[in-house]
């Protein structure tokens, strides 16, 4: 995986994910999904995240798939997801803590993903120093490994992301979402406040962070 040499700061760094984490994005899928469906299936009820499966609609069906990524372009989900609450606060808090902020988001199944997650942040007046969008299947923990990043911290709602980067030692945590609750053996936070508590009291401590390879 190739990282733009801005990535590489001498500041401790902070990856978050986008959906579900940085901005609420899964009441617009929910919306998108019940009106190409007919069905209503809220969201609070979805146990995991492949969602799409809650719809009948099964992971191989990849011409079923593309429709459903053509009709959330088409809906603008990514770019009607709203903030979470206190995020410019949350991001202040790591960035007056001494750490970069960095955006590692799945957003790569549409095309313009990363240019949408660029200017959302922009338009907050959101302190991010990288915004990198990689494929659904690809894996964080990867990312972060090669990515020449000291990482102070990473928030996903995703359990096999939070697993990956546990497993690999870094500092992460799960974002509380209702597709999570089954992973009582991870970390999580209430809320990116909460997160950005942790941080700061983690960067004031003397434990080193854990600082990866360079590819
Ligand atoms: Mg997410």
């Amino acid at each position: 995986m190739i990282v733009s040499s801005s990535v590489v700061s001498p500041r401790p760094w902070v990856w978050l994910d986008v959906d579900d984490v940085l901005v609420d994005s899964t009441p617009i899928f929910q919306e998108s999904m019940d009106r190409w469906t007919g069905k209503t299936i809220p969201w609070q009820t979805w146990t995991h995240n492949r969602f799409h499966q809650f719809y009948g609609i099964a992971d191989e069906d990849a011409a079923t798939i593309a429709r459903m990524r053509q009709r959330w372009k088409d809906d603008r989900v990514l770019e009607r997801s709203p903030f979470m609450p206190h995020v410019a606060q949350a991001m202040a808090t790591i960035v007056n803590a001494g750490a970069d902020i960095g955006l590692l988001t799945a957003r790569a199944w549409h095309s313009e993903g990363e240019a949408i997650t660029r200017e959302m942040a922009a338009q907050a007046g959101l302190s991010i120093k990288a915004v990198i969008s990689i494929h659904f299947h690809q894996t964080k923990a990867d990312f972060l490994i090669h990515s020449g990043t000291q990482v102070v911290g990473f928030i996903d709602d995703t359990i096999r992301h939070v697993e990956g980067c546990v497993a690999a030692g870094f500092n992460a945590v799960l974002m509380d979402q209702p597709w999570n609750r089954e992973a009582r053996h991870l970390p999580r936070v209430a809320n990116l406040e909460e997160f950005a508590q942790q941080i700061q009291a983690r960067l004031a401590s003397p434990v080193p962070p854990r600082r990866s390879p360079r590819p």
